[in-house]
């Protein structure tokens, strides 16, 4: 087999490993940009090469998405945690309400920012079953005149993904894609607003993406400071002030490298399935020692979220997947547990390997503690 390197072996939860090739032009833009003779580290924001950047970056997000051109996309700084205050600041200002999911932890940090700007209306809960799962249809409960309805692609922490689009088509819908954007197709124009942060699938933490339909635009206030004013970051293409030039060209590369290495979302999908498949097919195979988190019909596709019979057996699974050269296994600070995060840079062959890892983690410990592993008390 292939040796792997130590990048190549980053299961991190974010921000997560790049592909190489993007790391490799990092490296080379450090020291200078070919077609500039600088470093990446002290072009202006206002040369002509930069806003050729952003017009390049914005075309593959709309060209791997399939969007129209008249899609606004900005590149803003402050994270997804910045949209979860400043959109009900733009939307919530006149007593409205808006609608939210409450699926996980990233979805409850959204939900406790937009009750401080205004009325919110929980469409689903997924607390009682400490997230375990994610709602049917059936069981949302959308308001018809809510001013939008918020809700969470890809909940990192729990490894829940929504694997359909939900909610109205007669009312906003505003998704916070921050750990699986661009890590397959979809059904993109249904959305009137889509957020997400750059440092899981997509490049460095410092810039987040935001993409307005232009309809929806047209229905946001303009009267806001400048810096949490939807018009005035768009009116300005993404440089209302100094942007992270260096997290906006990076993520220009790893768009060039979706969609002409990789040919595009489709072919991404499928290298991220493939990925996904052979961790869970782990875990369904050995269901008594790798325990998933995350009800079957939900599983996310980015972060394979599972537990061991018990915490001394977690341990030693961190400690050797570490001498076997894995890193950024570990889980959530709030949930615990083991996270395999196999985000867009991470290359098959590594989650190839981790399966591999795990089957021989198994059999090892029923040899030498099989009575721990399957106690009573656990299994
Ligand atoms: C990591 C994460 C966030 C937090 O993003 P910041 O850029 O740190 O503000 C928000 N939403 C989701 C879904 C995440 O995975």
């Amino acid at each position: 087999m292939m040796k792997l390197s130590a990048n190549q072996l980053n299961f991190s939860g974010g921000p997560g490993a790049l592909p190489e090739s993007v790391l490799q032009q990092l490296h080379t833009a450090m020291l200078c940009v070919p077609d500039v003779g600088l470093s990446i580290l002290g072009i202006s924001h206002r040369s002509e090469w930069f806003a050729q950047v952003v017009h390049e970056l914005e075309d593959n997000v709309r060209h791997l998405m399939g969007l129209p051109p008249t899609t606004r996309v900005l590149m803003m700084q402050g994270g997804a945690t910045q949209q979860f205050s400043m959109l009900p600041m733009n939307l919530l200002r006149n007593g409205q309400s808006a609608d939210y999911i409450h699926s996980g932890y990233w979805s409850g940090k959204a939900i406790h920012e937009a009750e401080k700007s205004g009325q919110l209306h929980l469409a689903w809960s997924g607390k009682a079953d400490q997230f375990g799962r994610l709602p049917t249809d059936a069981e949302l409960q959308l308001s018809k005149d809510a001013a939008y309805f918020h809700y969470i692609s890809n909940e990192t922490v729990e490894g829940l993904q929504f694997h359909r689009v939900p909610g109205r088509d007669d009312v906003p819908r505003i998704c916070d894609m921050s750990s699986d954007l661009l890590s397959a197709p979809g059904d993109f124009n249904r959305y009137a607003m889509i957020y997400a942060h750059a440092q899981k699938n997509i490049g460095p933490a410092g810039v987040t993406l935001v993409i307005l339909r232009d309809d929806f635009m047209r229905t946001l206030p303009d009267d806001l400071p400048g810096f949490i004013n939807y018009h005035a970051q768009a009116d300005a293409h993404s440089i209302y002030n100094t942007p992270p030039v260096f997290a906006i060209y990076s993520v220009l590369l790893v768009t060039r490298w979706l969609r002409h290495d990789m040919g595009g979302l489709h072919n991404m999908a499928k290298r991220n399935q493939a990925k996904a498949d052979c961790l869970y097919q782990v875990l369904d195979d050995h269901a008594d020692f790798y325990r998933g988190r995350a009800a079957v019909a939900d599983r996310s596709k980015m972060n394979v979220v599972f537990n061991l019979p018990n915490a001394e057996i977690e341990q030693a699974f961190f400690q050797q997947a570490q001498l076997a050269g894995f890193s950024g296994l570990n889980g959530h600070r709030s949930i615990g547990g083991i996270r395999a995060s196999i985000y867009n840079g991470l290359e098959l062959a590594a989650a190839e390997q981790l399966a591999d890892f795990m089957q021989t983690f198994r059999q090892g410990y029923k040899v030498t503690s099989a009575t721990t592993a399957l106690s009573p008390a656990y299994a």
